[in-house]
């Protein structure tokens, strides 16, 4: 479905974008291409394209395919993690005397690479709230190559306006960056809101049932697009064949999984608002959420990432996350299954004492898509204990 793609729904082109049957076996699922490298017919005279899997790869390169059509771009790269895509990014937009504009509380991984890596080679940031869109003009320097936004934030679900920013981002000269991993495409496409270029930590919810690490960058720039394949291949940061198939079948569900997080959570959060343990719970999709009117405007739902506060401080907030069952206590997100953190502790144990430290009595959910009832009676009888 290659030409026409793009007319198809979401649910459509996740199934089918880039995953025609095997044109030799008729395999009607993309083939694990567990090769490295690709005969040649004579010198130079590839078959398929291929010719050595860290260039390229078919199973690779259906997930690329597939990445592509679900963000409306013209180009995706798959790598080995969304790390590995972050930071093939900033490495291609960023050269030694540029600067980075980041949200102050972008995901801890993205500030250490910027902070403790790219530093070192000369790139400069600035952190700001991005819900201030005064505080982003007033960081931007003449040196400014990159907004970097994510949206909604994690741990505090934190908005910004993607279509505003990137305005702002275009006429200073910059570009604007939009790690979507939180919102998917299927509830946000960050390319059609004018962004330059969208990651993914496709460990999260793309892949969706936490067993395989990768990323992605998409962009419908050719010029970037090229600089991004260029050191994706000069880097190496690729994923293996089986972890982009791996990739590609959690994306086949990605729509029907998201409405589900959503419903969930809608639930979730309703449940919790009764609850007389939360004090305060964070959750884009509730009209008293300060970004609530932004997130109506440019997501579909509002994602399956929810945090509340605990009365009884930090120690009430532990023992929550001690009680669950059914919600794992783990890092990470995005999976089928429903889990539990402390980011104070856990996560964002390295933000203490900086202006991005989290609340003490904060509590952090991933909401699967098991039962909405079960995942209700299992948080309320955590609290109710605390
Ligand atoms: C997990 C995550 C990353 C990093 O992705 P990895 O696949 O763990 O390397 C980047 N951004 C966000 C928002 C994430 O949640």
């Amino acid at each position: 479905m290659t030409d026409s793609a793009a007319s198809f729904g979401f649910e459509t082109r996740a199934i089918h974008a880039g995953q025609d049957p095997d044109p030799v076996t008729g395999s009607v699922i993309v083939p694990i291409h567990a090769t490295s490298t690709y005969a040649q017919d004579g010198v130079g005279g590839l078959r398929g394209g291929y010719e050595y899997s860290r260039t390229g790869n078919p199973t690779r390169t259906a997930l690329e395919e597939c990445l592509a059509s679900l963000e409306g771009g013209r180009h995706g790269l798959a790598f080995a993690s969304g790390m590995a895509a972050t930071d093939v990014v900033l490495r291609s937009v960023c050269r030694p005397g540029d600067h980075i504009v980041m949200a102050n509380d972008a995901y801890g991984g993205t500030f250490r690479l910027i902070d403790k890596v790219l530093r070192h080679w000369g790139i400069e940031h600035t952190p700001v709230p991005l819900t201030d869109v005064d505080a982003v003009r007033a960081a931007i320097r003449p040196n400014t190559k990159v907004i970097w936004v994510e949206t909604p934030t994690n741990p505090l679900l934190n908005i910004a306006d993607i279509a505003l920013l990137a305005q702002v981002a275009h006429s200073a000269g910059a570009r604007l960056v939009v790690d979507n991993t939180f919102a998917t495409p299927y509830l946000q496409t960050p390319l059609e809101l004018g962004a330059d270029v969208v990651t993914h930590s496709t460990t999260k919810y793309i892949g969706g049932h936490s067993d395989v690490v990768g990323g992605a960058v998409i962009t419908s720039d050719d010029e970037l697009a090229e600089q991004f394949a260029f050191l994706q291949n000069g880097a190496g940061g690729v994923p293996g064949p089986f972890d982009a198939w791996l990739t590609l079948r959690g994306i086949k569900t990605l729509g029907v999984r998201m409405d589900r997080h959503s419903d969930n959570s809608e639930r979730i959060a309703e449940a919790l608002q009764r609850h007389p343990k939360v004090t305060k719970i964070y959750y884009p999709g509730l009209p008293e959420h300060p970004g609530h009117e932004v997130a109506a405007k440019q997501m579909r739902r509002f994602g399956g990432m929810l945090s509340f506060l605990v009365e009884g401080g930090e120690e009430a907030a532990l023992r929550v996350c001690a009680r669950t069952k059914l919600f794992t206590l783990a890092e990470s997100l995005g999976g089928v299954e429903s889990l539990i953190e402390h980011p104070g502790r856990m996560t964002h144990a390295s933000t203490a004492g900086s202006l991005l430290e989290v609340p003490a009595d904060l509590v952090r959910i991933s909401v699967g898509i098991e039962s909405a009832d079960d995942l209700i009676a299992d948080l309320t009888a955590a609290l109710d204990t605390v």
